[in-house]
Order: structure tokens, then sequence, then C-alpha cells
């Protein structure tokens, strides 16, 4: 099953919002056969693949369902690429990401940190965004504007 992950945010003076590219995915994992969500947040990246059992290949991640022990995995997309979030998509969900997953559902995602993003007219550069706390605020000194990012929502859209 392929998933779109998709997030909703109001960004106020930068736009470009994109995780960093040795972010760490924070998700909620329902498993696909017994349909349990393991309640702690699981987490992978796009640089490092594991083995699954019985030699069928890699993935991102490869785990066991606590509950069934079933194994199951997930890989983002190599064809689709990290999107990132414009200020012109305020309050409008968009695709961040694309997984590939099999034997398992995502649920839920948690943004945390690191997260870049830019002034939308400065282009001041804003590094290490900590988006733990749902929102972030600074100011930027080159437009002497307020920026900020909050209202965060994630979902999930089943893609063909
Ligand atoms: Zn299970």
């Amino acid at each position: 099953m392929k998933l779109g992950l998709y997030i909703k945010a109001d960004l106020e003076n930068v736009t470009d919002l994109t995780p960093v590219d040795n972010y760490e995915w924070h998700f909620k994992v329902e498993c696909g056969s017994c349909h349990e969500v393991d309640q702690s947040w699981i987490s992978f990246n796009r640089q490092d693949s594991y083995d699954m059992s019985g030699s069928r290949g890699t993935a991102n991640l490869v785990m066991r369902c606590k509950f069934c022990k079933r194994e199951s995995t997930a890989q983002f997309e190599p064809n689709a690429k990290i999107q990132s979030y414009q200020i012109e998509q305020n309050g409008k969900f968009q695709k961040l990401a694309t997984f590939d997953c099999r034997g398992l559902e995502l649920v839920d995602f948690s943004p945390r940190d690191p997260w870049r993003a830019k002034g939308a007219e400065s282009g001041t550069p804003f590094e290490d965004i900590d988006l733990c706390e749902g929102e972030w605020a600074e100011y930027d000194e080159k437009s002497n504007e307020p920026v900020g990012i909050s209202n965060i929502e994630v979902q999930f859209k089943k893609e063909k």
C-alpha cells in the first residue's frame, strides 16, 4: 500500500518548510494483521535500510508487531521527493512524503526536529527549527518581521 503523508500548517513570513536531510521520522504504526496500534513512537529515516527476514530485500523500517509478531515494513517511495510546505498552502493539506507500506499502516506523525525554512520575502535561512511543541517562533532580522509556524495537522491518504 502506498501512503501519502500530508501536513497542514500556518506559516508566518516563512516558506519552504522541509525536514533536514538526515531527519528522523517518527510515526505511530497500526499492524495490518491484527490492527493493533503500537502506542510508542517508531522512527526511521531515508538513509538506513534493514534486511527483511527470509532475504526478501531491505526496507527503511522492518518491525515485528508486538501483539501478533508478524513482520511488516515501510519504505520511502524512491521516486517521490520529500516536498516542502509553501506559505501559499497555509491552512491546506500538502503532501510531504510517500511511503510504501507492507503489512502495516502509518496512522500518526510527530514532526519534532530539525526542520528548515526560509524567509518568505527576505530569503533568510532558518535551520534547526524545532516543532516538538507543535509550533515555532523567531524573528527575521533582515526583514524585521516575526516568523513562525503553528497549527500543524497531519493526515495520511492511500494512493494507488
Ligand atoms: Zn499485529
